[in-house]
C-alpha cells in the first residue's frame, strides 16, 4: 500500500488514524456485528455517534447553548437556497463577492427576494478581500453573507465585516475547524464537510436558535427548513450516517491534536513554508494579496501554461497529487488542510525548489 500527498481541495485528505480506524470498525462496529452503514439511524449505536459528534464539535469550536448543530445533506450548494428561503423575512438580503462560492449562493438568493453586492473584489479575478468595515449594508436587510474561505482563489477574511448589526451568514466550507472561532458572531456558520472535515454528503450547519423559526417563504420545502431538521435534532429522515460517522472520528482526532488553537498553530507554520518559498522563489509566485492569503488553499503559477502544465504532470509522477489549479483559474493549487501533514508540504517545496533549478536559465 502506497498513499500519495493529496493536494485536492475537495474531496480532500482525511487524517490517516481517522481512515485505520473506520477500517478496522468496517465489519463488525463495536460488537454490534454490522457496519455504520448497514445499521439503523434509529439504533442506539448510532444515536451515541450523532450525540457525541455534536458534543465533540461543540467542544471544539465552543458553540454556546444558543446555537443549534445540525447535520443535513445537499452539499454547501444546497444551502445557497435554504438560507434566503429561511432567513428572507424582508425579502433583503446583502452578499458580498469575493469568489464562484460566493457568486454562486448572491445568484441562488435572487430567485427569493432582492439581493444586493454590497462589495465585490471580481475586479482583480478575486485575488483580495475587499475592504468591509464600512459597507453600505441596507437597512431592512435580512442578513450579510460572506464565503470566508475562497477555496478557488485562496483568500481568507482575516476580519469579519462590519455588518452594523445585521446577521451574519457564513460559508466555511473550506476553512471549517482549521483555526478558532468566535460563533457568536455569527447567524449562521455552515460548511460542506468534504474540504476539511468527513466525506462528501455531509454539511454541517450551526445556526443560532431565535434565527429558526417557521416563518418560512411560501412553498419552502419541509426538508429546507431548519426548523424540521433542529426539530428532530438531525433525524427527521435517515441522515447521511457513515458520513456522520467519520466527521465525529475526525472531531476526535482534531481534540487529541490539541483543538482549534492547536491546529491554526500547526496550518499557519505549514502555510508559511509555501508562501515564503513562494516569495523568493524566481520562477513560482502566489496569485494573491499577502494580507489575504488562506491558510488551506494556495494557488502559485510560473507564469507559463506549459510550465505549469508540466509541472503538475512532473508532481503527480513524483507522489504530489491534484496540484492543477481549478479549471477557471488556471496554474496549481495546494490545498493544505488539516490533515495534510507537515512533511507533505515540506516535500512539495523541495520538489518545487528542484524544479525551479531543472527550469530556469
Ligand atoms: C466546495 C465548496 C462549495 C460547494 O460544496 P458542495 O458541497 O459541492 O455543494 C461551496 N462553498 C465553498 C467555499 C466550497 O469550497
Amino acid at each position: 500500500m502506497s498513499r500519495v500527498y493529496n493536494f485536492s481541495a475537495g474531496p480532500a485528505v482525511l487524517p490517516e488514524e481517522v481512515l485505520k480506524e473506520a477500517a478496522n470498525e468496517m465489519l463488525d462496529y463495536k460488537g454490534t456485528g454490522m457496519s455504520v452503514m448497514e445499521m439503523s439511524h434509529r439504533s442506539k449505536a448510532f444515536e451515541e455517534i450523532i450525540t457525541e459528534a455534536e458534543k465533540d464539535i461543540r467542544d471544539l469550536m465552543n458553540i454556546p447553548d444558543n446555537y443549534k448543530v445540525l447535520f443535513l445533506q445537499g452539499g454547501a450548494s444546497q444551502q445557497f437556497a435554504m438560507i434566503p428561503m429561511n432567513l428572507m423575512k424582508n425579502k433583503v438580503a446583502d452578499y458580498i463577492i469575493t469568489g464562484q462560492w460566493a457568486k454562486k449562493a448572491y445568484k441562488e438568493a435572487q430567485k427569493y427576494g432582492k439581493v444586493n453586492a454590497i462589495a465585490s473584489s471580481e475586479d482583480k479575478t478575486f485575488s483580495y478581500i475587499p475592504d468591509c468595515s464600512d459597507l453600505p449594508i441596507s437597512e431592512d436587510a435580512d442578513y450579510v453573507y460572506i464565503c470566508e474561505n475562497n477555496t478557488i482563489y485562496g483568500t481568507k477574511y482575516k476580519t469579519l465585516p462590519n455588518t452594523k448589526g445585521k446577521t451574519l451568514v457564513a460559508d466555511v466550507s473550506s476553512c471549517f475547524l482549521s483555526e478558532p472561532v468566535d460563533v457568536t458572531k455569527y447567524g449562521i456558520i455552515y460548511g460542506g464537510v468534504q474540504k476539511n472535515v468527513g466525506p462528501a454528503g455531509v454539511v454541517i450547519v450551526i445556526i443560532r436558535e431565535d434565527l429558526i423559526t417557521e416563518d418560512v417563504l411560501p412553498g419552502t420545502p419541509t426538508m429546507l427548513q431548519y426548523k424540521t431538521h433542529a426539530d428532530a435534532k438531525s433525524l427527521y429522515n435517515t441522515p447521511p450516517a457513515y458520513g456522520i460517522y467519520i466527521c465525529g472520528k475526525v472531531f476526535k482526532w482534531l481534540k487529541a491534536q490539541g483543538g482549534l488553537a492547536a491546529m491554526k498553530e500547526k496550518n499557519e507554520k505549514k502555510a508559511k513554508i509555501l508562501y515564503d518559498f513562494l516569495d523568493e522563489s524566481k520562477l513560482f509566485k502566489g496569485t494573491v494579496v499577502k494580507e489575504d492569503r488562506s491558510l488551506m488553499n494556495v494557488p502559485f503559477v510560473t507564469g507559463d501554461e506549459e510550465l505549469d502544465a508540466k509541472f503538475v504532470k512532473e508532481a503527480k509522477e513524483a507522489g504530489f497529487e491534484n496540484l492543477k489549479g481549478h479549471r477557471t483559474v488556471g496554474g496549481m493549487r495546494a490545498s493544505i488542510y488539516n490533515a495534510m501533514p507537515i512533511e507533505g508540504v515540506e516535500k512539495l517545496v523541495e520538489f518545487m525548489r528542484k524544479f525551479e533549478v531543472a527550469n530556469t536559465k
